[in-house]
């Protein structure tokens, strides 16, 4: 891989005038300093208010910015995903756009990049967010995120984080995973690292996501699970799960033959006949499942080249046309 930058920043926004001038501001103020090349990317995930337009002012009057637009508001995974796809720096830096992480922490994170490791994560140790809504499902979700990935962080939250660009590179995300990168990017094997870093209250804007994110976080949590597990044996878990429900199917129905031959129970009217013929049919359903994922599995590793968002338009100086993929 052919690199251009030693830094590439990349930033979704979505709904977040007020935010951009500073943040790049603050952000050209840090990066200016240090001694790398770099390159920001800010991509307008379909934002409603004058984001893009504050964006295209911006890109006329600076040189180190690029700006995609998306054609819709796809979600801060996929516009996450768009800024790496078109990213050329070696290291990949991904941050929030409301200055909630702090650009100060980036030569931190850079350090340990320099020390060996692939991705360096922040960790919001003083979190400035409401304590109830907020921490408390947050604290259970890392814990519980933790404990089934194996992978240990503290906050998987934190947005604020640097990555090899060959190892973010190579992860598929989809829905809103970015929250789990780091246990996705473990299954082509990475050191990781978690640094604290600041964490200021959001001064303008309002917060995307409300309390429903919980109960997505759950889901994906389970999704992952499989992932990391299952995905490229599929038929282990659905076939586990056919075998425990023929077990079930089994007992019953020995337990039906038990009390017709000993108790002269009626066969049609008990219950446990009903349970010997529910947990075969779920058990032959798991198994064929299980067959049909180890199908769909094959050509998602063969490769669909599928891209998960559609770009409207892309402001840069440079000629980006090799690393777009218009696919949708
Ligand atoms: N974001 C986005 N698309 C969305 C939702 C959010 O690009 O559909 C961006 C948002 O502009 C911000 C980042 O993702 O830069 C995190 O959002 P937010 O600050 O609302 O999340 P929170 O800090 O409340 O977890
Ligand atoms: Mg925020």
């Amino acid at each position: 891989m052919e690199f251009k930058y030693d830094l590439s920043i990349v930033v979704p926004i979505y709904n977040e005038a007020e935010n951009i001038e500073r943040l790049y501001n603050v952000l050209h103020d840090v990066l200016s300093r240090m001694d790398y090349t770099y390159e920001i990317i800010l991509i307008d995930d379909g934002s409603g208010d004058d984001s893009y337009k504050k964006l295209e002012i911006l890109h006329n009057e600076v040189n180190d910015l690029k700006v995609i637009k998306l054609r819709k508001n796809f979600g801060q995974t996929p516009a996450m995903v768009a800024g790496i796809d078109i990213s050329q720096g070696e290291i990949i830096i991904t941050l929030d756009a409301d200055l909630q992480n702090d650009p100060h922490d980036i030569p931190k994170l850079l350090d340990n990049i320099k020390d060996g490791y692939d991705i360096v994560s922040g960790w919001r140790k003083n979190r400035k967010d409401k304590m109830l809504l907020r921490k408390i499902p947050s604290k259970i979700a890392n814990r519980l995120i933790s404990k089934i990935t194996g992978v240990h962080l503290h906050d998987y939250g934190c947005t604020l984080k640097a990555y090899r660009a060959c190892i973010l590179k190579q992860v598929k995300l989809y829905g809103e995973l970015h929250r789990f990168i780091p246990a996705v990017a473990s299954l082509v094997g990475v050191r990781i690292k978690e640094v604290p870093v600041n964490h200021h209250p959001r001064e303008f804007g309002e917060s995307k996501y409300g309390i429903s994110r919980t109960f997505r976080v759950i889901l994906d949590l389970i999704l992952v699970n499989y992932l990391l597990r299952y995905m490229h044996k599929p038929i282990h878990f659905f076939g586990k799960l056919g075998i425990i429900a023929f077990i079930i199917s089994f007992i019953s129905a020995l337990v039906t033959l038990w009390m017709k031959f000993y108790d002269d129970f009626d066969i049609t009217g008990n219950p446990f006949f009903m349970i010997a013929i529910l947990f075969m049919i779920a058990g032959v359903q798991a198994i064929f499942t299980g067959v049909l994922a180890e199908m769909i599995s094959r050509i998602y590793y063969e490769g669909l080249n599928k891209s998960i968002y559609s770009i409207d338009q892309i402001l840069s100086k440079d000629d980006l046309r090799e690393n777009i993929n218009y696919q949708s």
